[in-house]
């Protein structure tokens, strides 16, 4: 093999994809994530925006101080305070990045920023500058670079290389471009840019046109070095690129893009799976490389085709990504090993007092269920995971339901040791349940959304339910599991609740 050209792998599922309507994570969980994406080996995390919240700065403090192998990126505005509280944020880690922006179109420079192309240019060479004085490794973003003029646009970049920046990003903010327009300004940069080669020209595409990873691809092609994608593609909007999608066209297609990434392809599902599952966020079944349809063959001349040859129809292999070979079923006879093993294949990474706590959860549920499947192990941790912000638990509920009967639930919380009940009426069982709890805990949510799915197949199969809730003008989603649906809805209230109550939405 002739030495190939490297791209970077720029995660950035724990900022852009957090920020993202119902995709909040608690600490706890952005930790996992955080492990789970140093074990898929991306290069790049970027763990946040430290000035947005308190909440924000702590969660990239912690990144930085426990991830190893991966730069880690903070976002900033390009102003002092922002950089500054961002140095602070990423000062423990090994190899610390600050990431600032200012945007340069027309459209943003007139009515976000209202300031002329000097301003613009003087701005953002300042921010690199007094970035530069904490880090060595300094990224810029001019945002909306795809809709800005082409000529100010390189003033812009060659500019900020002359100040210091490290990496050019070069983002489609709203997610506009075509994918040979894109590549275009890409070598428009690097043969109208004098400083370019300085300098390693980034891309972070959004996908309101469904082409943000074409986007990605045509600008690799191009030049780009670095790519910023997150996990299933999760982001503002319609998302991001998608990590799997663009890592899996670069391995399949190498022959025709001629580049290479460091990405530990086997750890992908896990990680998709992982993601999904704190986030609330599903997968579509029909997406690309994770979903659950990527690699079915249902269509007879398929399947014939596919046992004379796999090749015919398949031109990635499920276990190249991670996807068990089959699926796994534990039930009450499997120890304690075997449910490590299982959680760690669905890309969790649990402490030995966790691992201990959910084989005493996951007992209870053999006993109840001959099957227990992925999905409820995921369960498991998911509770386990959340834990940590619990106030209140959930002692018991109880309804009255049905044609002629007014919906009646009584519930009973406890607190510190300390146990509360009320009962409520309300539209149905899970709204009186809803409304006891509020009137127990003082907390009143807006529910949004409210689904029920069941998580396996079959009689005994678990419900879960997902909300979103809005709380003090913020959206976030919280689930519950249980084989009882009304305990379900009422498990995923009361973790809204929790997160409320502690402020880690
Ligand atoms: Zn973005």
């Amino acid at each position: 093999m002739t030495d190939m050209r490297k791209v970077l792998i720029f995660d950035t599922t724990l900022r852009d994809g957090e920020q993202s309507p119902g995709c909040s994570m608690n600490l706890a969980e952005k930790l996992e994530v955080a492990r789970a994406l140093q074990a898929l080996k991306v290069d790049v995390i970027e763990a946040g925006f430290a000035i947005a919240s308190p909440g924000d700065f702590e969660a990239v403090r912690a990144v930085a101080e426990m991830i190893t192998d991966c730069t880690v990126c903070s976002l900033a505005r390009s102003m002092e305070k922002d950089i500054v509280r961002a140095a602070e944020a990423v000062k423990p880690a090994r190899r610390p990045r600050i990431h600032v922006f200012c945007a340069t179109s027309e459209i943003h420079r007139l009515h976000k920023l209202k300031r002329a192309k000097e301003e613009i240019v003087k701005m953002s060479v300042d921010a690199v500058k007094l970035a530069r004085t904490f880090v060595g490794d300094v990224e810029f973003s001019p945002e909306d670079a795809s809709r800005t003029e082409r000529d100010f646009l390189a003033e812009v970049v060659s500019a900020v290389i002359e100040a210091g920046a490290t990496t050019v990003n070069i983002p489609d903010t709203v997610g506009y471009a075509m994918p040979a327009e894109f590549g275009d300004l890409i070598r428009y940069l690097v043969a109208n840019v004098p400083n370019i080669s300085r300098a390693i020209i980034s891309v972070h595409c959004h996908n309101d046109l469904g082409l943000a990873v074409a986007n990605s691809l045509a600008a690799i092609r191009a030049g780009a070095g670095q790519v910023e994608c997150t996990v299933n593609g999760i982001g503002e909007r319609a998302g991001n690129a998608s990590l799997e999608e663009i890592v899996m066209g670069i391995n399949t297609r190498r022959d025709f893009l001629n580049v290479s990434c460091g990405v530990s392809t086997q750890r992908i599902y896990p990680t998709s799976r992982l993601v999904s599952s704190v986030t609330g966020l599903a997968v579509q079944r029909n997406k690309a490389v994770v979903g659950e349809n990527a690699f079915a063959h249902e269509a007879g001349i398929h399947q014939h085709g596919m046992m004379a040859n796999r090749e015919t129809y398949e031109i990635m292999k499920p276990e190249d990504i991670g996807i068990p070979s089959s699926k796994l079923v534990l039930g009450k006879h499997s120890g304690r090993h075997a449910l490590k093993q299982r959680i760690e294949a669905l890309g969790h990474t649990l402490d030995d007092g966790q691992i201990d706590r959910a084989f005493d959860k996951f007992k209870v549920l053999a006993d109840k269920k001959k099957e227990v499947f992925d999905e409820d192990i995921e369960a498991i941790i998911g509770e386990e995971i959340e834990q940590v912000a619990q106030v209140w638990t959930l002692q018991a509920v109880q309804t009255v339901a049905g044609s002629t009967a007014t919906p009646t639930a009584t519930v009973t919380l406890s607190r510190e040791g300390q146990s509360t009940t009320d009962a409520a009426i309300g539209d149905g069982p899970v709204d009186a349940a809803y409304e006891a709890i509020s009137r127990i805990t003082g907390v009143k949510l807006t529910l949004r959304d409210y689904s029920l799915r069941a998580i396996t197949s079959g009689k005994d199969a678990q419900g879960e339910v997902t909300i979103e809730v809005e709380h003090e003008g913020r959206r976030f989603r919280a689930r519950g599991v249980s084989t009882d649906i009304v305990e379900a809805s009422a498990r995923a209230y009361l973790a809204a609740v929790n997160r409320a109550a502690a402020g880690t939405w």
